[in-house]
């Protein structure tokens, strides 16, 4: 993709802990990308930055504005130098992101608002929406097929956007996913300067075969998350999920194991916590009992997630 298509102007708000807390995404850099629109037709991006600005009497705010004439910043988002800071742009009360992605929107997630209707165009306004969130999956190596839900998608009781202000131009959720994935794969290949380690720019990786993900979360990691939910160890349960999210990303499938368009790297810690949890264990006990065949196969499978993690076999 064109990193430099579009400026990114950042101008942020004061810190207040109702708009701008000032706290570090727990996460570090951004897990996912929340799309939204401001609800609020005809408001450009600079009259976003006045009322969050200005804003007193409740928690709200993003971290991105996106008009037809520019993308603004008025939150860190960790695209430059300024490390990625939370935002209210969902509510906590809200469970689906915790169940699709380990972590409520505001710890990890970026807030990107769509600004529409009066006098936007919103051509222009959709063009760098749909730039903006590629680059951001460009920056983190995140596949937009899996990692920018809809606030409406989080929070369906609620909330409609940013279907609604994608449907005031005649697109769909869905088109705008396609339209972040075409826009991800023009060349020239990702030039983004990368945020973490997993950018798709640092060593390679090869993706795990979808048959030995399913396997490994059906063997392991699925009854540990079970037994982590049983005992009421809310946090060890997302941990165990998140390690299902990503051993599926690293083999380039979804939940129901349908083919994405590409796999992404799987974390270093990832195949090192499979590696010393699971099949490290299990081969020792292959070793013990004599099944030179068992031995083997969890030696290759340790193997195959060494490669998608893009460390060396051993
Ligand atoms: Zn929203």
């Amino acid at each position: 993709m064109q990193a430099n298509k579009y400026p990114i102007e950042r101008r942020y708000i004061a810190k207040r802990p109702n708009t701008r807390p000032g706290l570090r995404l727990t996460t570090g850099t951004p897990a996912f990308f929340v799309a939204h629109d401001t609800g609020n037709p005809g408001a450009d991006a600079d009259s976003h930055y006045r009322y969050f600005n200005a804003l007193t009497d409740r928690s709200a705010s993003a971290h991105t504005f996106i008009d037809d004439k520019k993308i603004l910043e008025i939150i860190p988002a960790g695209t430059d130098k300024d490390p990625a800071e939370k935002a209210w742009h969902v509510l906590y009360k809200v469970t689906s992101d915790n169940e699709h992605f380990g972590y409520n929107a505001n710890d990890a997630a970026l807030g990107v608002e769509l600004c529409y209707g009066g006098n936007i165009d919103f051509e222009e306004a959709y063009k760098r929406f749909v730039w903006y969130l590629a680059y951001c999956c460009a920056r983190w190596n995140k596949d937009p097929r899996l990692f920018i839900p809809s606030h409406k998608q989080l929070d369906p009781a609620r909330k409609i956007d940013c279907d609604n202000g994608l449907k005031s131009g005649g697109r769909t959720l869905k088109e705008l996913i396609a339209d972040v994935t075409a826009t991800l794969a023009e060349p020239p290949l990702i030039q983004v300067p990368h945020g973490d380690s997993s950018n798709p720019t640092s060593p390679a990786f090869t993706p795990l075969p979808a048959d030995l993900a399913q396997a490994l979360i059906g063997e392991y990691v699925r009854p540990a998350w079970a037994a982590a939910r049983a005992s009421h160890q809310q946090p060890e349960a997302e941990h165990f999920h998140r390690l299902a999210v990503n051993l599926r990303a690293a083999a380039g499938i979804d939940e129901r194991g349908v083919r994405l368009p590409q796999a992404v790297k799987l974390h270093k810690s990832n195949a090192q916590e499979m590696i010393f949890r699971w099949l490290s264990p299990a081969w020792y006990r292959a070793q013990a009992a004599g099944d030179t065949k068992a031995a083997a196969s969890a030696h290759a499978r340790a193997n195959r997630l060494r490669l998608a993690a893009g460390l060396p076999e051993q």
